[in-house]
């Protein structure tokens, strides 16, 4: 039996609509698969909180979160509900979050399903990569100390140790074993993205990348400077498999991966430690969205199959691992279907009604 607790956070603006379609999906799973066994918890969490009590992840939530075998979260954050020193209640609660679960790889994939709209004339051999972004360190490393402000400078702090490049360096090359390689020829690749002509911290996380490397002769490994790169993702995205970066690179990154292959609407997240994966779709909260039921629900869904995927793999449990198969085959059908499709993607379904799509097209083969 594959049973696993899962914690949900449904968090704020459209997050709760698109919490709910997917947690729908997800019982809809269970009932259909044979030896599936998913046990939900939901907590409030996020700046609707902070507001209402004046903390927005209080520490029995965050307890769950570290006992549960994964979290689903949906979005956080609002931009009238700032913390008292000013910054954002987001950034400090979800930095606070991947702190204590130790989460050192972000895994945004980028890829584009048939009938999803596409800024690009010429798919080539279609896109699908995967953005690893370095998750606890970088310049990200500044919250909560490491930033000065004063009259006239203001710094921030980027710190590259060895061990967490290494831990993103060495998630990445795994994940490459497990793909089947970039579209043009199916080679399995993993490209470094870094600025190490400029900074030392970046000559430092190529030199560890190529390290890691070195343990990996069977996938190719390359390094490619982060402005080249923005060039490549337009041109040539099709030559890519695998790319690991710093904190800050991948967050620039993924915004336009997720630009190439239809909007914030369809890109998932996954957040990976040693220990704990926190999954939830790339969008933010849409405030201008929120309580109209027409959100689109399916970068909560696909995050939702990427922990299927990965509980899977971690407890080597092939029910899981197919279920998440399935799960994205149902999105796939619905994208390429393309009747019932909200309107970030140029149809006019609600919410809900995808979610019934995405149910109704879960052919589970028991
Ligand atoms: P954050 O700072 O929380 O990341 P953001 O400013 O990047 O937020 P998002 O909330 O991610 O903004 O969304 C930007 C815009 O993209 C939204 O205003 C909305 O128009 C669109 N958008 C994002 N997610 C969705 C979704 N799931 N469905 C439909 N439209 C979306
Ligand atoms: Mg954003």
């Amino acid at each position: 039996m594959s049973r696993y607790q899962i914690a949900l956070l449904p968090g704020d603006g459209i997050g709760p609509e698109c919490m709910e379609a997917t947690h729908r999906v997800l019982g809809q799973m269970v009932d259909r698969v044979e030896g599936l066994d998913l046990q939900f918890t939901s907590h409030r969490a996020g700046a609707e909180l902070y507001r209402d009590t004046g903390e927005a992840l209080p520490s029995a939530v965050l307890e769950d979160c570290l006992a549960a075998d994964a979290v689903l979260l949906s979005a956080i954050g609002l931009p009238d509900v700032r913390y008292r020193d000013g910054t954002e209640v987001q950034p400090t609660m979800m930095v606070g979050l991947r702190r204590a679960l130790q989460v050192h790889s972000a895994v945004r994939p980028v890829k584009l399903y048939r009938g999803a709209p596409c800024v690009l004339k010429d798919t080539g051999p279609g896109i699908d990569f995967v953005i690893i972004r370095e998750n606890l360190e970088g310049l990200f490393a500044s919250f909560g100390g490491g930033s000065k402000v004063g009259d006239e400078v203001a710094t921030d702090t980027l710190v590259v140790t060895r061990k967490g490049t290494s831990q993103v360096s060495d998630f990445a090359f795994r994940l490459a074993q497990r793909r089947s390689g970039r579209p043009s020829d199916g080679k399995k690749m993993v490209t470094c993205v870094d600025k190490a002509n400029v900074f030392q911290s970046m000559a430092f996380f190529r030199k560890v990348f190529f390290d890691v490397a070195a343990r990996y002769p069977e996938i190719e490994a390359e390094a490619v400077y982060v402005d080249a790169m923005s060039l490549y993702m337009v041109q040539n995205p099709w030559d890519f498999d695998v790319l690991v970066m710093e904190n800050q690179f991948g967050d620039i990154l993924s915004d336009l991966g997720a630009g190439l292959v239809g909007g914030l609407g369809v890109g998932p997240s996954a957040e990976i430690g040693e220990k704990h994966g926190l999954f939830q779709p790339s969008h933010g909260t849409a405030p201008q969205l929120a309580g109209k039921n027409v959100a689109n629900p399916l970068a909560t869904i696909l995050s939702a199959a990427m922990m299927l995927d990965w509980l899977g793999d971690k407890h080597d449990d092939p029910v899981c691992l197919r279920a998440a198969v399935d799960l994205e085959q149902a999105v796939e059908k619905v994208i390429a279907d393309g009747n019932v499709i909200t309107p970030d993607m140029g149809g006019n379904a609600s919410t809900s009604q995808v979610a019934d799509a995405v149910c109704d097209a879960l052919v589970v083969e028991a």
